[in-house]
């Protein structure tokens, strides 16, 4: 009978009947799922440093799997679903503390002047558009009644009605017209450009108030978190929450005269005013590209619920916490490194995407350019920023969330093995771990993707429990046994304003 069980069917159900199975699966419920678990080996030693009594130790070696699992801690939801859904979480958690207060925030944040900022890239070349009327209904691309060709032959408009996922949507109209090179260039200055921002807005709001930018620091301070984006073509863009804080930051109010609109207005000034050579300028060198924002900086006001002229402070973390789970891989590209040009033409890519990654390796070619990283970071279409970033004072800390986790965990764990309490200072612990391996192993992705969904299901539960007013419950408490997660830094960074 088995024999009509497809392949993947039969390697899980093959896995289930080996004898290591169940302490197997309880490892991968305690990563969560994790799609490409670390495999571990090494050993833990808990004693009483005072009287030198050994009161636990573990050995991989006992297992018996032999090895111990850990989570990949990967935020990107394509490369593991778990690990993103708990970096998604932790994000959202991060960005709505900043902004209704919570982990450590004080509740008067929610009356500080905010709002949600996009920064776009300016346009390199006409591309398809999904576009929509006041009505919702989608509009033509890009209509014309004179039906313009290009020098190459190719309409310069276009009459389709595209949808938000139509394959089209992203791709230029003429790739010989479009400047894939600016492009490129762009991505790998966005980063800076974003740097150079953050620097200019306090100066600008000081030059705004006619004050000087000392004055204004013992008053004021900015706090911001930001997500980077990829448009469909292939062009990174900001989304951040911009916040004015007394100057010891969410803890102190803002000055009356810190107003949204002084804010909006601050944003719009120092963003127009970055401009970024890409190269020293000389007589008989290549022209130099002066890079800057796009003009349609989007600047709205976060209220706690939604309004009219503003967004709802629950949107504005949910959107920036799905896209810290997102990379390149969502304008068509893969997400992870192209180490051989010759690779280029085999990727399961769009075509843009393709000239894109071909214009880093090319430009990576040029002296003017060396000093950019292009070829490493050309599967990300030059971009080489961090996705997710945050100043120092605007929550709590991807780390806290983390800790306090880890915390809670080693705490279940403790009471499970009788271990004395975490701060009674005579506990000593030594361990010692050895990398074993990486990924799932014949028949195991299944059971990990069956620990994720149930897991999420039971999260999913939880949370509509909590918002019909019900008490939460716990979710089934998983006999995590002695299995650890190590939780790795990964993609956000602290920025200092
Ligand atoms: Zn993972
Ligand atoms: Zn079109
Ligand atoms: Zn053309």
């Amino acid at each position: 009978m088995i024999s009509h069980l497809s392949p993947d069917t039969r390697a899980a159900l093959e896995r289930a009947a080996m004898p290591d199975f169940a302490r197997w699966q309880r490892m991968v419920y305690a990563t969560g799922g994790c799609a490409q678990p670390v495999r571990l080996h090494g050993e833990r030693l808990t004693f009483n440093g005072a009287t030198g009594e050994i009161l636990d130790i573990y050995r991989t070696a006992d297992e018996p799997t032999g090895f111990l699992l850990t989570a990949c801690g990967n935020r990107r939801a394509s490369r593991c679903p778990a690990c993103s859904a708990v970096y998604k979480d932790d994000t959202y958690h991060l960005i709505i503390s900043g902004l209704r207060g919570g982990k450590g925030v004080p509740e008067d944040v929610g009356g500080h002047p905010r709002v949600f900022a996009t920064f776009t890239a300016p346009s390199f070349g006409a591309v398809h558009a999904h576009r929509t009327g006041r009505d919702g209904k989608t509009l033509p691309c890009r209509p014309r009644r004179d039906s313009p060709v290009c020098q190459h032959g190719r309409y310069e408009g276009c009459g389709r009605r595209h949808e938000r996922d139509d394959p089209q949507v992203g791709q230029p109209l003429c790739v010989s017209c479009y400047d894939y090179q600016g492009a490129v260039l762009w991505n790998a200055h966005a980063g800076e450009l974003w740097r150079r921002f953050t620097q200019a807005l306090p100066s600008t709001l000081a030059r705004l108030l006619g004050v000087r930018r000392a004055v204004l620091r013992e008053t004021l301070r900015l706090s911001y978190a930001k997500v980077a984006e990829y448009q469909a073509r292939g062009l990174v863009h900001f989304h951040a929450v911009i916040r004015l804080d007394g100057p010891d930051g969410p803890t102190s109010p803002p000055p009356d005269w810190a107003t949204v609109p002084l804010l909006d207005e601050a944003i719009r000034q120092a963003a127009a005013q970055i401009v970024i050579p890409t190269s020293e300028k000389s007589p008989d060198g290549p022209p130099v590209v002066l890079l800057r924002w796009g003009d349609q900086i989007d600047v709205r006001p976060v209220y706690v619920s939604a309004d009219l002229d503003g967004v709802s402070d629950q949107r504005v973390a949910s959107y920036v916490a799905k896209y810290a789970t997102k990379g390149a891989e969502s304008a068509g590209t893969v997400d992870r490194r192209i180490h051989d040009v010759g690779d280029v033409t085999r990727l399961d890519v769009t075509e843009h995407a393709r000239r894109m990654i071909f214009t880093c390796f090319a430009l990576n070619r040029l002296p003017q350019y060396q000093g950019l990283p292009l070829r490493q970071w050309a599967h990300m279409l030059g971009y080489r920023g961090h996705f997710s970033t945050k100043s120092r004072h605007y929550s709590t800390t991807l780390g806290d969330l983390r800790q306090a986790r880890a915390d809670h965990r080693a705490e279940q764990a403790r009471l499970i093995l009788g271990l004395p309490e975490r701060d009674d200072r005579e506990t000593i612990t030594v361990q010692d771990w050895r990398y074993a391996g990486s990924g799932h192993r014949h028949g195991e992705a299944f059971w990990a993707d069956d620990a994720r969904q149930r897991i999420a299901t039971a999260r999913k539960i939880a949370r509509e429990r909590e918002v019909n007013g019900t008490a939460a419950e716990e979710c089934p408490p998983l006999r995590t046994g002695q299995a650890v997660m190590v939780e790795k830094p990964r993609d956000c960074e602290e920025e200092s304003v």
